[in-house]
């Protein structure tokens, strides 16, 4: 009997990432690839990569010298195939910066619906929706996945019931942006004006890029449905955008004791100046009033943020402003990175990556010590 051909993936990067490596392992198997044991054995060889820092790039990018190297003297040299966010460099630029590369893999062509692969047997992952029309200006995303798309929801339930036959009873739902799941976007034609001279470069007006929903918005009703399956103990989603979270979805998590009680809620800053100039939509004072609704309304619920330090120009007085509003909310966790100008995006052509790496680093190092090591410092404030 002919050997049945083997695959093996490596995946960097964010949630969304591993989640998609799962689908792309379904893919094989559905064409009859196996795993391989090792990275050896492979007939082909999957580089999931992520883009939200040079440092990630670097990784992938040393990955692939390491196995043009391993590989270089070998008889049989497996298929090198690259997906994931580094892909918005473009095909012809990655081939020719990685020839040991053989092909450019665009993840949405491995759709949401291959079967995922999973190791856990509990608790799994579902994506609901890829892409971003946000347009933060310093995030590669809605460049490298493109515009956002929501997965239909019986498609999504109809994973669900299957994972509860299974025996699964944890979900975390998956999206770059879970609340705007199913709206419909705004045109607001960013990508015509990132081909144009960065000088004439406008940011598109600081608000969601969905249009007003009246009723129970599609994300509602899909955590609702989901709900129904008794089976599922605990359900999760990531990621929330502040200026997506509407009172509906509050009042759903609310009456749902299955929904986790803590949220992730990404701030990135405390100054309306840089939230500004980051297009996040929202000021710190539109942040809290979120925060004071979830603690009005869901007893014990936690909070999590994402942070940037060292954004190009912020000033003392910005960071500040972000310690500031970290005292006020008091995160149980933040995810503090500092800047990192990734090429394409506004931020990158706009702005000069003009704060000093010492100055992000002790930046970096306060909201660490405040933020995720509160005993270094002292009790932040909580707001109700
Ligand atoms: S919401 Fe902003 S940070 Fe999140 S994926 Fe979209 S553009 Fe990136």
């Amino acid at each position: 009997m002919k050997k049945p051909k083997t695959y093996f993936i490596f995946t960097f990067g964010c949630q969304m990432n591993k989640s998609d490596s799962e689908r792309v392992a379904g893919d094989y198997l559905a064409r009859g690839y196996q795993l391989a044991k090792t990275v050896d054995e492979a007939d082909e060889i999957v580089i999931n990569t992520c883009s939200v820092r040079k440092s990630a790039e670097d990784r992938a990018r040393s990955l692939i010298n390491n196995l043009s190297k391993k590989f270089r003297e070998a008889k049989k040299k497996p298929k090198i195939i690259l997906t994931g966010c580094m892909i918005h460099h473009g095909e012809e630029k990655l081939l020719s910066m990685l020839p040991f590369v053989d092909e450019i893999l665009p993840i949405a062509e491995v759709g949401f619906n291959s079967a995922a692969v999973r190791r856990d047997k509990q608790h799994a992952w579902i994506p609901i929706s890829s892409g971003c029309n946000s347009f933060c200006s310093f995030c590669i995303v809605p460049l490298s996945r493109g515009r956002e798309v929501s997965r239909p929801q019986p498609d999504i339930l109809a994973e669900v019931r299957h994972l509860v036959r299974q025996g699964y009873n944890e979900i975390t739902l998956v999206g770059q942006n879970v609340n705007s799941y199913g709206l419909e976007k705004v045109g607001i034609g960013l990508r015509k004006l990132l081909m144009r001279d960065p000088k004439q470069l406008k940011l598109p007006a600081n608000k969601s890029q969905y249009k007003k929903f009246k009723g129970i918005p599609p994300f509602v009703k899909l955590l609702d449905k989901i709900c129904e399956f008794k089976q599922i103990a605990k359900l999760r989603f990531l990621t929330s955008n502040p200026w997506d979270f509407s009172d509906a979805l509050i009042d759903c998590i609310s009456r749902h004791p299955q929904i986790d009680r803590f949220i992730h809620l990404p701030v990135q800053s405390g100054s309306n100046r840089t939230l500004k100039r980051m297009n996040r939509g929202y000021t710190w004072q539109d942040y809290l009033q979120v925060v004071a609704k979830l603690r009005r309304k869901i007893p014990g619920v936690t909070l999590g943020t994402d942070i940037i330090v060292g954004f190009p120009g912020e000033t003392d007085t910005d960071f500040q402003e972000t310690v500031n509003l970290a005292k006020k909310v008091n995160w149980q966790v933040a995810f503090v990175a500092r800047y990192s100008p990734r090429p394409g995006t506004v931020s990158y052509r706009l702005y000069p990556d003009n704060v000093s790496d010492v100055v992000k680093k002790k930046r970096w190092q306060v909201l660490e010590n405040l933020i995720n090591q509160p005993h270094l410092t002292h009790r932040p404030q909580v707001i109700k």
